[in-house]
């Protein structure tokens, strides 16, 4: 369905008179933000602008606020089914839409479309039937006091709550915050990146589709500290569910800590990949060019630190460089594409520079090291080849700060002590990776890693039913599963003398 807007045309910046206007979603309908004025939105693999997105502020806020508490009552009225089976059809609508959602997906951010059609969009669906029907299992508990109390919980909706979301997984992020918030009952007031604006967009279409009762969802596009500052400091918004850097996260946390606002905090990471001698090398080996490089490396629980005992040391990286050297950057809409555009000039500059410091720190770069330009259109766009570097203390800058794109480092180890030292290391703990097959070894590093995520012998294997997120500055919470609809709900105890 294409709701009034024009058709989407490749243009120059500066040239923006045919190109597609993106609309908030507001009130059940598709407007444009109160200023007027729209800013550039760049196809990472050209490094040109195609299409405009909404500059909305604090006014767009406001209506959206006004719509979300004027749809609260009856949305957290109507029964659970009820909502499941619109939370349902605006999932189908989406595996319906899946193509056309992978394409978009793929040229607003840069990723794989193969990557985008097998990954994010089944996701986004996923998102919407997991919680559609978790919703309709949530039971609160009931506490006897012998024969004299009964106490039980109510779980009632909290109202309206804020949800923003980073670039690097567009839709697959964006729904794993507006699903669980509108199965509970609450009614949404969403910003997705402004940098990955297209399919939270189309997501608008398909929710009026869908029937989404108008003010339920209301997605309000615009900058971090326009639209995203005006929800996170907007009083009537109780809850705040953020994913995206430790730095915006530290800064929401200050302007809503004082508000008292229920507080849900996915920050950075720096994960490790520990790699023992006794591992399946080749799994190993396999899944840690995914770990290292999938998204181009923009996946907050990539492992970009890794650490191999020294016995299998040269082996594994020999085998892992000769394998990156394989990996070639290419236009993200071929389907042969594995590794695409990375999301933005500033942000492939500000990877670049880690390349660089690596170096200055002392760093050797074993395979990639340098931007790529393609040919033909996509000769401006922002590729980066695969880089892995060897050489580095554990303790330099780039081995502690998230650079958040294709670049890791490598480093041999002795002792399990040792490993577990440079790993917990930094002042990150959001997801580790171990491989080994000896099972008390296994566990006796799962329990010692500082982090929210252990996996032993794969990587982003994910049941939604477990809790996600960080400890230290990875962030504050859980999702997933019951802990989501937890948070999107206030416990009310009642206490009633028998
Ligand atoms: P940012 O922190 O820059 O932005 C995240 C979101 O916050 C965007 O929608 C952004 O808007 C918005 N925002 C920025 N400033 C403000 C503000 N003052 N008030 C309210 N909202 C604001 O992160 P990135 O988009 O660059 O995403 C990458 C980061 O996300 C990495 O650090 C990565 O590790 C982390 N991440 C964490 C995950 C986790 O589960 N822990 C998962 C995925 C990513 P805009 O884009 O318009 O500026």
């Amino acid at each position: 369905m294409n709701t009034g807007t024009e058709p989407v045309t490749l243009t120059r910046k500066g040239d923006t008179s045919t190109m597609e206007k993106l609309h908030n979603y507001i009130n059940g309908k598709l407007v444009a933000p109160q200023s007027g004025k729209y800013f550039d939105n760049y196809q990472p693999a050209t490094g040109k602008v195609y299409s405009l997105i909404p500059d909305s502020g604090a006014a767009d806020v406001q209506l959206a606020v006004d719509a979300a508490n004027a749809a609260f009552p009856a949305w957290a009225n109507t029964p659970a089914e009820k909502r499941a089976k619109i939370i349902m059809r605006i999932a189908a609508l989406i595996e319906r839409d899946l193509e056309r959602l992978a394409k978009a997906e793929s040229k607003d951010n840069g990723k794989p479309v193969e990557l985008a059609r097998r990954v994010d969009i089944p996701r986004a669906v996923s998102n919407f039937e997991f919680f559609a029907t978790a919703v309709m299992h949530y039971a609160s508990e009931s506490h006897a006091m012998e024969d004299s109390a009964i106490n039980y919980t109510l779980r009632q909706p909290i109202g309206v709550v804020g949800c923003i979301s980073p670039w690097n997984l567009p839709l697959y992020l964006f729904t794993w915050k507006i699903a669980p918030a509108l199965a509970a009952g609450n009614c949404v007031v969403a910003k997705p990146s402004e940098v990955t604006p297209m399919t939270a967009f189309l997501l608008s279409e398909l929710c009026i589709e869908a029937g989404l009762p108008a003010g339920v969802l209301n997605i309000v596009h615009g900058t971090g500290p326009g639209a995203g500052q005006a929800i996170v400091e907007h009083p009537e918004i109780k809850a705040i569910s953020f994913t995206g850097g430790t730095k915006t996260g530290a800064g929401i946390a200050r302007t809503a800590a004082p508000m008292f606002k229920k507080l849900s905090l996915e920050l950075g990471g720096k994960n490790p990949n520990i790699i023992f001698a006794d591992c399946d090398f080749d799994q190993a080996l396999k899944i840690t060019m995914q770990s290292s490089f999938a998204n181009q490396g923009q996946i907050c629980l990539c492992g970009s630190r890794i650490f191999v005992e020294r016995p299998i040391y040269e082996k594994f990286r020999d085998a892992f460089v000769a394998k990156t050297k394989e990996l070639k950057p290419g236009n993200p809409g071929d389907e042969k594409t594995r590794l695409g555009a990375v999301v933005s000039q500033s942000h492939m500059e500000k990877i670049l520079s880690y390349i660089d410091l690596a170096q200055q720190e002392g760093g050797k770069i074993l395979a990639g090291g340098k931007r790529v330009m393609l040919d033909g259109e996509f000769s401006e766009g922002w590729y980066i080849e695969p880089t892995i570097i060897e050489g580095l203390a554990f303790d330099c800058r780039t081995n502690q700060e998230e650079i958040f794109g294709p670049v890791v480092s490598i480093m041999p180890f002795d002792t399990e002590e040792e490993a577990l030292n440079m790993a917990n290391s930094t002042s990150y703990g959001l997801a580790a990776i171990v491989w080994t097959q000896h099972l008390t070894r296994a566990h006796r590093v799962a329990s010692k890693l500082q982090s929210g995520i252990v996996w032993i012998n794969c990587w982003l294997l994910r049941d939604l039913r477990t809790p996600f997120g960080g400890v230290k500055q990875s962030g504050v919470g859980r999702e997933g599963g019951f802990n989501a609809l937890n948070f999107f709900t206030e416990a009310k105890n009642v206490c009633i003398k028998l």
